[in-house]
């Protein structure tokens, strides 16, 4: 039922297909383990999908190929050894994909087709991103919770799912049920819980799925509880009181148990599309993650006359949430060196429309990545535009691969300098280690006197190219030597009497820069604006920097372990503390910060809500630092509300209260201007 995305294995002959068929199976293999068993993943969900359905268009081609054990034959997860296994009593299957309106339009006219009738009544429901669990009532007492594993066999986890609040433990009726339900994390409670691993430098969960899926498996059940977890149930699977599913809910609900509510009956493609397309617009209003909605038949008979594949129910699909994808063709790819010397290869691509815009480049992260994804010349890529303002290469189409290709080689040198790359142990990047690269020195000279930074005007980055190739500049403390070249830069083309005097007084005037500006002017990695400005709280002139090392620095209030390693780091390497003292030397000043200086928004408490440009967490630390303390929901006494797009009943509540309403610019200049 999923799109055709490419005219598949028409370039392949039956032994090339199958080693494509082989190969893809493979990386599906170790996504499946990494995403069910470890609960992490190296691919995003729309790269995953894409391999199954090029998988299952080859094999629909060559079904002479297709492995007994396919990963498009079976449910992709495993049941573990931390828990006992379980046998479902009916089996837990997958869901097949939609992801279109013609996909959804084919669907609804097969199942006309096999049920012999013109029109069939469905219920949609929000599709939750969590994992599916079964949960058994006997005789109206909770007796057992077990996830789907591998769809016959699963994880007992009866004791971690007791301690879902909303979960009852006795029904009051003397009733057996067996149900289907989605245990999630809720997205404040996710927040929580980073929010939390954020404060202790420990790995932070990358989304509410991963995080609930991690929570289940804990060992002990106390520390289950305190993450909170919730479920939704949407199926009988034994126990059921009605021919129709509609009832079997409205059932469930009559005994307190939690249930689906964002759900509707329809009876057409029209309405069904609607609902489709309005909770693809309003997912942001749910308290939790979705990422589709399930289209399921609303008679029980139909169902039984449609029954199952070996993977999932006829009866029921997925309608899948879009994403902004693009095909199109790698043409070349072109190192560059940023100012920390971190290779970034960046792909030049045959031009193609995404989300309005005309894309030509986009980044490919690093060389680790390229092999992952095995990237070649010539492929045909997706590209994506996330939240990120640079899209990124997010799979190739394995199958439209022509000829002989091989594999992308990362670069020796650096492409501008031509020193030896190095590579920092546990880490992906590349790095120019050479801190005279002219492209290092170029970046680190443009953010050295940006806004930010030492805030020097008139020297843009082409006067900074200039100098750096004339060789007036070689490093940083250089620029403070360029007054003693009045003459010679006067002489420069495009330049005066005027234009020289303006600069002159420009690094003059920057050697009093405030102190917090002078450290992030440095550009020591993981040394934003804000960690700059906390470090520069503590000392009032250069020479004091000098003093720290990584365990002195970690004492320091807001100093996390990352930032105290990467100053100590900086520290410890000579050629950075003789440009400090250079510095010093040429009469750089820093204006020092005031030590006492309260942090400007203590006491005020801000609600979050809806979509925001950067992720949450950022946002949550950002605030903190500022002072304000984040409460989960709007009262009377809540002084703001962040309000990112998409806002829903907090916002409303804000308003009704008289709540400040800011939105994330506002709050940003907010913080900037205290
Ligand atoms: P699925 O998650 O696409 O659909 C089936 C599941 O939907 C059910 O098991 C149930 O848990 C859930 N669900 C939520 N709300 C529901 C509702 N109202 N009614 C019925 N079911 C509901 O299928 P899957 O087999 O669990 O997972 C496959 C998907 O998981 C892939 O399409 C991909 O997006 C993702 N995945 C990603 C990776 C990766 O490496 N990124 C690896 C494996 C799977």
């Amino acid at each position: 039922m999923q799109k055709r995305i490419s005219e598949n294995g028409k370039n392949m002959t039956p032994d090339q297909a199958k080693e494509k068929i082989s190969e893809i199976t493979d990386k599906i293999r170790t996504y499946n383990r990494e995403y069910y068993e470890e609960g992490e993943s190296s691919v995003d969900d729309n790269e995953y999908d894409l391999l199954i359905t090029q998988l299952s268009e080859l094999e629909h081609q060559y079904p002479e190929h297709v492995l007994p054990d396919s990963p498009t034959l079976r449910v992709g997860g495993q049941p573990t050894d931390q828990f006992e296994n379980v046998r479902h009593n009916h089996p837990m299957l997958s869901l097949s994909n939609l992801y279109n309106e013609e996909d959804l339009r084919e669907w609804v006219k097969g199942i006309q087709t096999k049920l012999s009738k013109e029109q069939v009544k469905v219920v949609c429901e929000v599709k939750i991103d969590g994992f599916a669990i079964s949960i058994i009532y006997s005789d109206g007492k909770y007796s057992q919770a077990v996830t789907r594993g591998n769809g016959e066999v699963g994880d007992d986890v009866t004791a971690n799912a007791k301690t879902i609040k909303s979960l009852p433990l006795n029904l009051g009726k003397n009733v057996s049920l067996e149900l289907r339900g989605e245990v999630y994390l809720s997205k404040e409670n996710f927040d929580k819980i980073n929010l939390r691993k954020a404060r202790s430098d420990s790995q932070m969960f990358k989304n509410p799925r991963n995080a609930a899926a991690g929570s289940i498996r804990l060992k002990d059940p106390k520390a289950v509880a305190l993450r909170g977890l919730d479920i939704l149930l949407y199926d009988i699977a034994e126990g059921q009181v009605s021919e129709k599913h509609s009832l079997n809910l409205n059932y469930l609900e009559s005994l307190d148990l939690p249930v689906n509510t964002y759900r509707k009956i329809c009876d057409t493609e029209q309405e069904i599309l609607d609902f489709c397309n309005h909770w693809q617009e309003n997912k942001e209003t749910l308290p939790f993650e979705i990422d589709g909605v399930v289209i399921k038949l609303e008679e029980l008979s139909e169902r039984q006359m449609l029954g199952f594949t070996a993977k999932s129910p006829r009866w029921a699909t997925a309608w899948k949430f879009k994403s902004e994808k693009a095909r199109s063709k790698l043409l070349n790819v072109e190192n560059s060196i940023g100012r920390t010397g971190i290779l970034t290869p960046v792909a030049n691509l045959e031009p193609v429309q995404l989300l309005g815009t005309e894309v030509k480049r986009a980044t490919l992260h690093n060389y680790d990545q390229i092999s992952r994804l095995d990237i070649r010349l010539g492929d045909t890529i997706f590209v994506e535009k996330g939240g990120d303002i640079i899209p990124k290469i997010v799979g190739v189409d394995y199958t439209e691969r022509q000829g002989k290709s091989s594999p992308l080689v990362p670069p020796d040198e650096c492409p501008v300098c031509e020193t030896r790359l190095a590579q920092t142990e546990g880490e992906v990047d590349l790095r120019c280690e050479n801190p005279s690269c002219p492209a290092v020195l170029q970046g680190s000279l443009e953010h050295f006197v940006s806004k930010k930074g030492m805030d020097i005007r008139y020297l843009g980055s082409a006067v900074v190219g200039l100098f750096i190739e004339k060789g007036f500049i070689r490093d940083i403390a250089d620029i403070y030597s360029l007054p003693d070249k009045r003459n010679i830069l006067e002489a420069l083309e495009g330049f005066g009497t005027k234009s020289v005097d303006n600069l002159i007084q420009a690094i003059e005037k920057s050697k009093g820069a405030p102190m917090n500006q002078f450290i992030y002017a440095l550009g020591i990695r993981h040394i934003g604006e804000k960690a700059a400005k906390s470090l520069a709280k503590t000392i009032t002139e250069i020479s004091d920097l000098l003093t720290y090392d990584s365990e002195s620095l970690e004492s320091l209030e807001d100093f996390g372990t990352i930032m105290s390693e990467s100053v100590g780091k900086w520290l410890a390497v000579e050629p950075n503390r003789q440009l400090l003292d250079k510095l010093i030397g040429v009469g750089v000043q820093p204006a020092p910060l005031a030590k006492d200086e309260t942090r400007a928004f203590t006491g005020k408490t801000i609600v979050i809500t809806g979509t925001l440009s950067r992720s949450r967490n950022d946002w949550i630390i950002d605030l903190e630092k500022a002072g304000f303390k984040i409460t989960s929901s709007v009262s009377k006494k809540t002084d703001f509300l962040l309000a990112g797009e998409k806002a829903g009943s907090k916002l409303q509540k804000a308003k009704s209260f008289g709540v400040a309403v800011l939105s994330e610019d506002e709050i940003q200049t907010m913080i900037e201007n205290s």
